[in-house]
């Protein structure tokens, strides 16, 4: 209803264009944009489309869809140039001349992507790709310009070939819809869907067309009714707002059906409610005055305010059983929020005053350094695409929510696009209800539950199982992070020592100031970043004692001032990692004795660390271990499990049944039949007709031991499994 619209219009004159601009762009000077249809019309006099109208209709429709979207003078003038160059010999020095430098950058900008020509083949998609960004990285607007002129062309497809209609229709959903939708053009993004849908499946399209238009009557008037309703709420609360009610786009009415699987007959006409309104606070009232009147439906409030959505996009969701009792999607969001939810990044033109405004994002800043940097073209595609989720799947949250990824991605890329924090601690993952590795690569329709243990963190390897740029990112933070704090703890360790040699300590410097002209002196702000430094050996003992007077005085009365922390003694006696037979590599260390801690049983997928005893080498704990002092610095050292060692681990499990006669057997069976061994088995009766039993198992990795777990909890007579 609200939705903008892009028809195709036949009678379109530079005139009604003008009255247009006036509309929103009151000062404008006219004069230019009537200039620039005249040398348009000169320019393509005689020429024809395959419609057989006169060819200056098609700029005369750019042009207006870029005046739909608000953008500036310069952008829509260069609609109405954008065949010029290509089509009639026109050269970008003439345009400079004629109308701006800005303008003609646009226009060539048009004719380069213009003469891309996307091939199916992967490896020459990439070189395609690198032209787009380039051209998109000199100035946005010239993909805007191409997005309306794709649009256009796509409104007026049926006059084209069939072979030209599907190649056209194909290309525009795996290269345009993705970059509308990055840049946050939804009004431009829906119609390019539905478009595609029209020409290339128009079996789908015609039969979703009629189911609509067959309701349209019924569907039209309840969708009255349900505003007023919600009009009438708001009021009693005092919001001042706007209703608007329609129904979702048939892209997306097909995409629902794609991916659960189902029939036309069984889509539900699922209408979207759309509450506009002055603030953020009003936002936020609106949806406490919805969740008070109607029963929400629980996992589907979104809050795109608080966390936008990366395209920029901000608005409240929610769903609600509505006054008819029937499921409505609610959208909360401001007016600004709404037009940049219709026309994303051509938002930005609005609000900037005089024209000028950010031309470039650093989202394709981004993307054209990574042009630089990746010499290899299916790298550069990888990231590309990445970006534009080309060809993503979509998968669900066992509570029914939709996540699209990039194709290729994996649980772990799945639990990072959920939450940081599930990323971190991802173990492995059930989809459909069955165990899979974290390598295992998601597909359209699939049900991911992530499966978390608070001792695992992210390592090395996971970068290379991840395909997403966010879990990338996410992953290399937090492995920075831990160097960082290795790094403080080992500067912290040096300091420490070096000022124990002078007779003194950090406490004593900070008292007369020496702490402050220390940091000043390397030009740190914190004594935590400049411990860091040390740690990592960027400023060495030498220069520390010479950056401290006191210290320097001294420095003749001590002998020795150079000192290496613990960890590095130990990996500097060895910088080889032993290929041992040990399930453990310690950092540098051979010939050392390495246990595992009894007390937390420790398998590969855990977390660990390994504890220096006395004299009976190093016990290996999981990092959540309450049995070991994590704070007694020196004591510690770092471990690793040994990946090419694939040996067996004790690990107990303890399992909560209903006491049912040859509950124990019919548990047993189910662990043998995965081919774990049990070590040994106690059973013990519970109150409440309850059984406990207790089984010390041998697995692999925690892999092994979540297949076995979810294996367990799923017999009938189990009520939990739990690692003891
Ligand atoms: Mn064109």
């Amino acid at each position: 209803m609200d939705r903008l619209d892009f028809s195709h219009e036949r009678d379109l004159t530079i005139d009604k264009l003008v009255s247009r601009v006036e509309a929103y762009f009151p000062d404008v000077d006219l004069a230019v944009l009537k200039k620039a249809y005249g040398f348009a019309e000169k320019a393509h006099q005689g020429q024809k489309r395959s419609s057989g109208e006169d060819y200056i209709i098609h700029p005369l429709n750019v042009a207006s869809t870029l005046i739909k979207l608000q953008m500036d003078l310069d952008c829509i003038i260069a609609g109405l140039l954008h065949d010029v160059v290509e089509d009639c010999e026109i050269t970008p020095e003439t345009i400079e001349k004629e109308f701006s430098g800005d303008i003609a950058m646009i226009v060539v900008g048009l004719t380069k992507i213009s003469k891309i020509e996307f091939k199916t083949r992967e490896e020459s998609q990439a070189e395609n790709f690198r032209k787009m960004v380039v051209a998109m990285a000199a100035d946005i607007r010239v993909i805007i310009v191409k997005l309306a002129d794709r649009m256009h062309n796509m409104r007026t497809l049926q006059y084209m070939s069939d072979e030209k209609q599907k190649q056209i229709a194909q290309e525009t959903l795996d290269i345009y819809v993705p970059l509308a939708s990055r840049l946050g053009i939804n009004s431009v993004k829906a119609e390019l869907e539905d478009l595609y849908l029209r020409f290339l499946k128009p079996e789908v399209y015609y039969r979703l067309a009629e189911k609509v238009a067959m309701n349209r009557k019924a569907r039209n008037s309840y969708i009255e009714e349900v505003i007023d309703i919600l009009k009438f709420k708001l009021m009693e609360f005092s919001v001042k707002a706007e209703v608007k009610g329609r129904p979702k786009h048939f892209y997306s009415i097909y995409k629902k059906m794609m991916s659960r699987g189902v029939d036309f007959e069984q889509i539900q006409d699922v209408l979207a409610f759309r509450v506009i309104v002055d603030n953020i606070t009003e936002c936020y009232k609106v949806l406490g005055v919805m969740h008070s009147s109607f029963t929400p439906i629980p996992g589907r409030f979104k809050d795109y305010i608080a966390i936008p959505k990366v395209n920029n996009y901000q608005s409240l969701h929610t769903a609600v059983i509505g006054p008819k009792a029937e499921r409505i999607e609610v959208q909360i969001r401001t007016m600004e929020m709404d037009l940049v939810a219709e026309t994303g990044v051509a938002a930005h033109w609005k609000y900037k005053e005089g024209g000028k405004s950010i031309n470039k994002l650093d989202w394709v800043q981004e993307l054209l350094e990574f042009n630089k940097a990746l010499k290899n073209n299916s790298e550069f595609m990888d990231v590309v695409k990445n970006d534009l989720d080309i060809g993503g799947v979509f998968v669900f949250t066992p509570k029914g929510d939709v996540h699209e990824l990039r194709y290729g991605s994996t649980p772990l890329d799945f639990a990072y696009a959920v939450h940081t924090e599930v990323g971190n601690h991802c173990v492995g993952a059930k989809i459909n209800g069955k165990m899979v590795s974290l390598k295992y690569r998601l597909k359209s329709g699939d049900s991911v539950d992530i499966l978390t243990s608070k001792t695992q963190a992210p390592s090395k390897d996971w970068l290379n199982i991840v395909k997403t740029t966010r879990a990338k990112a996410k992953i290399k933070q937090w492995l920075l992070k831990v160097e960082r704090s290795r790094f403080k703890e080992v500067g912290e360790d040096i300091v420490d020592k070096l000022l124990k040699k002078f007779a003194t300590n950090i406490g004593a410097l900070r008292k007369n100031g020496m702490v402050d002209k220390c940091l000043s002196h390397f030009k740190v702000d914190t004594l935590d970043d400049f411990y860091v430094h040390v740690g990592s050996g960027k400023f060495t003992t030498g220069q520390i004692v010479s950056a401290i007077p006191y210290l320097e005085e001294k420095r003749h009365e001590v002998d020795d001032i150079d000192i290496k922390p613990f960890a590095e003694k130990l990996s500097k006696s060895n910088q080889k990692r032993l290929k041992s037979n040990n399930a453990i590599i310690v950092d540098g260390m051979s010939d050392v004795v390495v246990r595992m801690g009894k007390c937390c049983n420790p398998i590969p997928g855990d977390a660990i660390l390994g504890y220096i005893t006395r004299g009976r080498g190093i016990t290996v704990h999981t990092a959540e271990c309450t049995r070991v002092d994590h704070a007694e610095f020196g004591r510690n050292v770092h471990v690793e499990w040994n990946a090419d060692l694939n040996t067996k681990h004790p690990v107990n499990i303890k399992i909560i049944t209903h006491d049912k006669p040859g509950v124990l057997s019919l548990i047993s069976q189910l662990i043998n039949g995965l081919k774990i061994n049990i070590r040994s088995a106690v059973a013990r009766s519970l109150p409440d007709r309850k059984g406990s039993f207790l089984f010390e198992i041998e697995v692999h990795d925690y892999t092994e031991l979540l297949k076995a777990i979810s294996a367990i909890e799923s017999l009938k007579e189990v009520i939990s499994v739990s690692r003891a």
